[in-house]
Parts: C-alpha cells; sequence; structure tokens
C-alpha cells in the first residue's frame, strides 16, 4: 500500500513537473491568477508611498529625497493594467520580470539613500523573496524559482564583492538565506496545491459535459458543441453535417430483456458510434436511446457514408441478455448538413435548430419507411 502511495505521488510530481512547462497549463494559471496578480501590483502603490512615513521620522534630513524615489512606486499601474488586458502569456511574462527587475533596482536605490540603514535593508532583504513569490504566482513554477536564485545569487556576489559593511552583509545574507527558502517552500506548496485544483476542474468539466452511463458527451456539450460549430461554419464557409440515430423498438428490448440489458444494447451502440467517427467527430447521447454525431468539415455524402456503415455494423453486433439470450437490433438515421458558401440571414440560434429539426425530420421519414435505414435532409433552407 505505502509502495503504492509513493508511486502516485512520484507519478504526480512528474505530470507536475511537464504541465509547469506547458503552454494550456501556464495560460490557465495565468488567467487564474490574472487579476490577483495586477490587484497586488496596485496594492503595493500605496504601502510602497506609506514606508515614506517611516522616511519622515527616520531620514527627516533626506526625506523628499527618498520620497521622490517612493514615487516610482506608481509605475506599478503599467504592469497592472498588461496583466489585467494582455492575451499574450509572453508578454505577461516579459513585463512582470521587468517589474522584479525594476522594483529590486528600486529596493538598492531606497537603501543606498537611506545610508545602508539597518531597518530599511532587513525590511527590503527580507521581503524581495516573498515579493516575487506574491507577483510570479500566475507563471510557471520554474520562472519563480529561477528569479529566486537570480536574487539570491546578487545576495552572494555583492558579500563576495564587500559592497556593505560586514554587520550588514551578515544580516543581509542570514536574512536572505531564510526568507529565500521560506518563500521556495510557499512557492512549491502553491504550485502543488494548484495541480491538484487543475485536475479536479478538469474531472469536473469532463463530468458535467459527459453521459454516466456510456462515456460520451451529454446533451449539454453537445448543444455547446453544436453552436460552436455551427458558428464555425457559418463564419469560414467550412461544412458540418449531424447524423442523428435511434434505436428501433427499443421498448420491446426493455420490456422481453429488461431495463439492463437494454442499457448494455445503448452502451454497445455508443462504443460502436465512437471506434466508427473519427477523433474530432462528437459522439453524444442525447436522452434514452437516441444518439448524435457532429461531423465537423463533413460534408452529406461522406456523412452517409459513415452512417451507412454505422448502421452496417449494428446489424452485426450483439449483446447478451442477463439470461444469456443473443439481443440483435437495428437502428435508424436522419443527416442534415450545413451548407456551405452561403450565408444565412438567420441568427446562430435559428440555423442551429434548423440544423437538427432537418436532421430529426430525416430520422422521422427512415422511421416511416420502416426502420433499419439511413435518410439524407432533402431541404437545404438554411
Ligand atoms: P422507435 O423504433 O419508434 O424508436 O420505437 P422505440 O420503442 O425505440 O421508441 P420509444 O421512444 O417509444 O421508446 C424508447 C424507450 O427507451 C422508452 C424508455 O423506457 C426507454 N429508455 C429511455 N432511457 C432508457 C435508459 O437509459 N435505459 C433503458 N434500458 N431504457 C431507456
Ligand atoms: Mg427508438
Ligand atoms: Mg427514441
Amino acid at each position: 500500500m505505502m509502495f503504492h502511495k509513493n508511486e502516485s505521488t512520484l507519478t504526480a510530481i512528474i505530470q507536475l513537473s511537464k504541465l509547469e512547462l506547458s503552454s494550456d497549463y501556464l495560460n490557465k494559471k495565468f488567467n487564474d491568477y490574472r487579476l490577483y496578480t495586477a490587484a497586488i501590483l496596485l496594492t503595493l502603490i500605496p504601502l510602497g508611498l506609506a514606508e515614506g512615513i517611516f522616511d519622515y521620522k527616520s531620514h527627516p534630513e533626506i526625506r523628499s529625497e527618498l520620497f521622490q524615489l517612493r514615487l516610482y512606486f506608481l509605475l506599478l499601474v503599467i504592469p497592472a493594467w498588461i496583466i489585467l488586458k494582455s492575451s499574450s502569456l509572453k508578454l505577461s511574462t516579459a513585463t512582470i520580470l521587468i517589474t522584479l527587475v525594476f522594483s529590486a533596482y528600486l529596493g538598492i536605490k531606497i537603501i543606498e539613500h537611506s545610508g545602508e540603514e539597518l531597518v530599511t535593508t532587513v525590511s527590503n532583504v527580507a521581503l524581495y523573496p516573498f515579493f516575487i513569490f506574491f507577483v510570479l504566482i500566475g507563471f510557471s513554477i520554474y520562472i519563480q524559482i529561477l528569479f529566486l536564485t537570480v536574487a539570491f545569487s546578487f545576495v552572494v556576489l555583492s558579500e563576495n564583492h564587500g559592497v556593505l559593511d560586514e554587520l550588514i552583509q551578515n544580516v543581509y545574507f542570514q536574512i536572505s538565506v531564510q526568507s529565500s527558502v521560506s518563500a521556495l517552500l510557499i512557492m512549491l506548496v502553491f504550485s502543488w496545491s494548484y495541480y491538484h485544483r487543475y485536475n479536479l476542474q478538469l474531472a469536473l468539466e469532463k463530468s458535467s459535459q459527459t453521459d454516466p452511463l456510456t462515456g460520451v458527451a451529454n446533451r449539454r456539450h453537445f448543444d455547446n458543441q453544436l453552436k460552436s460549430e455551427t458558428t464555425r461554419s457559418a463564419r469560414s464557409s467550412v461544412e458540418c453535417a449531424l447524423i442523428l440515430l435511434d434505436i428501433d423498438h427499443f421498448k420491446r428490448i426493455n420490456d422481453t430483456f429488461g431495463h439492463p440489458t437494454g442499457d448494455r444494447v445503448i452502451c454497445a451502440l455508443a462504443d460502436l458510434c465512437v471506434n466508427q467517427s473519427r477523433a474530432t467527430d462528437l459522439v453524444a447521447r442525447l436522452g434514452g436511446e437516441e444518439f448524435a454525431i457532429i461531423l465537423p468539415d463533413t460534408n452529406i455524402t461522406d456523412a452517409k457514408n459513415l452512417a451507412e456503415r454505422i448502421r452496417k455494423h449494428v446489424e452485426d453486433v450483439y449483446v447478451t441478455s442477463d439470461a444469456g439470450e443473443i439481443v440483435k437490433w437495428t437502428i435508424s438515421l436522419g443527416i442534415s448538413a450545413l451548407p456551405v458558401n452561403k450565408r444565412s440571414a438567420n441568427t446562430i440560434e435559428i440555423v442551429m435548430e434548423m440544423f437538427i429539426h432537418q436532421a430529426d425530420s430525416a430520422l422521422y421519414e427512415a422511421k416511416n419507411k420502416g426502420r433499419n435505414q439511413t435518410v439524407l435532409s432533402q431541404q437545404n433552407t438554411l
């Protein structure tokens, strides 16, 4: 058991270290923290200015000079605005890194002006690693660690070059080690916890889109996908087809073999549809024993070929009932397609409704004509 737990933690760590490099993951992380990062940057403005109050007491002779330096905090409005508005992760990363370098430079200038006073030095040195953590929380853990390392290297460099006097240098170094290590631990904990939140969100999103019996898309996901495909088709004049399928006389299967056998038939049909269609197609269970397949970039002839392939495969497969009998069934299919190169005056909602309605009418016709067949919609009024 112990081994199992360790193994899964190790797997999670490996997965997380890869995700922290993946652009999808990093974009989501950035978007989740975007508002927070901008708020932190804006909050630092009054905090930075308020420090000027201490200067009044501790450095009355150079307070106006120090205050002028602190006015540079107002510039934080710029990165805050870019972080809030930018859709480019690269631009935001560059902006935040420049902000960190600029803040470090400002911190050093303030320390220099205050005559390397202990309190100012200590507060700047102690807080900087946490500042890195706060503003980089929405970025890759690698960037966080890299920046922390760079900041710490400066401490080591300044120690080697004897820039500051020895007492301050010792304090500076000790506090730097302590606050850098603490910030590093917090970064790792946050990266780990965001990873769990991300996985949980993915699982939730997947379950809200999935039909629990068959594992294919549910009605909600179908509606969303159909809307986006209809929109894409209208915008870019690409083809899109829709197949509706319904099991023939399913009531009889339930009545003769029982509900659990009926369920197995539904699952077998779902598997068959998934196996026969392409990865870009979307198979959905609309309810009961009715399914739909959205076929992006597909004309009505190719959609018919797929429909017929599925229908013929259904004739070949069977499930076994609880009593061990062989249960066979057939399906009826209706197909509609969105016309290409034809600008519709209707809204997307109306086009969508007609798209479904035409496939539904074709399915109805297939039922009326005796079932176990495919009918193409003859209407083209979209
Ligand atoms: P048709 O050929 O005209 O489609 O006839 P049909 O009997 O298949 O159609 P009808 O709509 O009359 O019956 C559908 C049946 O599907 C009725 C309902 O009890 C059953 N059903 C709905 N959902 C489920 C389910 O999740 N599992 C099972 N086993 N049966 C279901
Ligand atoms: Mg039916
Ligand atoms: Mg039905």
